[in-house]
């Protein structure tokens, strides 16, 4: 019986095994990939993670492995399919078989969604992005594109705006499912240009993302000249094995405030999982810190 499981080993998770395992609590981590880092692992350059700027996404998870070993943190390279709360059991079942503890932390991240075209996956990283936030001050002063409807798109092309000389958003229907202010934001930008009922054929580029092919409704096919492609066409938090058993949004989110609390008492949401504003690095290893010292507090009621 562990005091403590976590499962997922990006910044949330390791965060939350760091400060386990200097607590002095008896834990394990869960990993489905072999190696540390979540999506830290699809960055190509990371210019935002406070101390260490312009770090490569493969370094960062290596440098969250090895702060991890250096304090013993012990990680199973295992896939969790389900959890069970028996109250003050927490039963988590990968296909190997059953591991149990008193406290679970789910901190198992999120998925952002593909596009599915031609140079998406050759180019990622190289003008191929799904977090402006993260790459946007890369494209300073250059044309980059936005493709998506929603708010998540439409935050986007407001946040690039104020730093590239022009943003299209690219829409595949006639009118956007972002919220009202924020299409009121966007009219009123000279540097944004919406392109409706457009689709994305291809990305094309040599060692970085030139230009966009695309097609309209009617299907008139033209190119697009541009740096950068933010891909905003949906996130899915992974949080299947924990739904039944916590709150969640509509959207999959567990229901958590900073303290990381859920609804289920002794589970603890960290990271990109949880509803919050801002989903990045930083707010994921504060959440792994925080989650730990409510489990903290949990584990003393025992
Ligand atoms: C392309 C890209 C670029 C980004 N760039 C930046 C940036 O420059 N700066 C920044 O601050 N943020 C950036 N982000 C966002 C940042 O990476 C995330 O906010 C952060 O990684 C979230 O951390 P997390 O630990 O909550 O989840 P994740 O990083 O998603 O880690 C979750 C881990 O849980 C594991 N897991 C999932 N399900 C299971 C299961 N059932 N069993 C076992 N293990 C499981 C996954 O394999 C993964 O390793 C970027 C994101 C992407 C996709």
């Amino acid at each position: 019986m562990y005091d403590l499981i976590i499962v997922g080993a990006g910044p949330a998770g390791m965060s939350a095994a760091i400060y386990g395992a200097r607590a002095g609590m008896e834990l394990l981590v869960m990993e489905k990939k072999p190696m540390c880092g979540g999506q830290v692992l699809d960055t190509y350059e990371v210019d935002n993670y406070l101390g260490i700027p312009g770090i490569n996404g493969y370094d960062l998870g290596t440098r969250f492995r090895e702060h991890g070993e250096k304090l013993g943190v012990p990680i199973k390279e295992e896939e969790v399919l389900a959890v069970e709360d028996a109250g003050s059991v927490k039963r988590v079942r990968t296909a190997s078989g059953v591991y149990e503890a008193r406290a679970l932390i789910w901190a198992a991240g999120a998925r952002h969604a593909r596009l599915g075209v031609e140079g998406e996956t050759e180019l990622a990283g190289k003008g191929v992005s799904y977090c402006a936030v993260c790459d946007g001050a890369f494209y300073r002063g250059r044309t980059t594109a936005v493709v998506g409807g929603g708010d998540a798109a439409a935050e986007d092309a407001v946040f690039l705006a104020r730093f590239c000389e022009k943003v299209y958003l690219i829409h595949r229907r006639d009118s956007l499912r972002a919220a009202k202010s924020l299409q009121k934001k966007l009219a009123e930008l000279p540097n944004v240009e919406i392109l409706w009922n457009t689709v994305v054929q291809k990305i094309a580029g040599g060692e970085n993302v030139e230009e966009l092919v695309l097609r309209t409704a009617s299907g008139e096919e033209s190119s697009l000249r541009a740096q950068g492609v933010f891909i905003a066409v949906g996130i899915r938090p992974d949080t299947e094995a924990v739904r039944d058993l916590v709150e969640c949004d509509e959207n999959g989110y567990i229901l958590a405030g900073e303290d990381c609390v859920t609804t289920a008492s002794g589970i603890f949401a960290a990271g990109d999982v949880r509803k919050k504003p801002l989903r990045q690095i930083i707010t994921a290893a504060a959440d792994g810190a925080n989650a730990v010292a409510s489990a903290e507090g949990f584990l003393l009621s025992f």
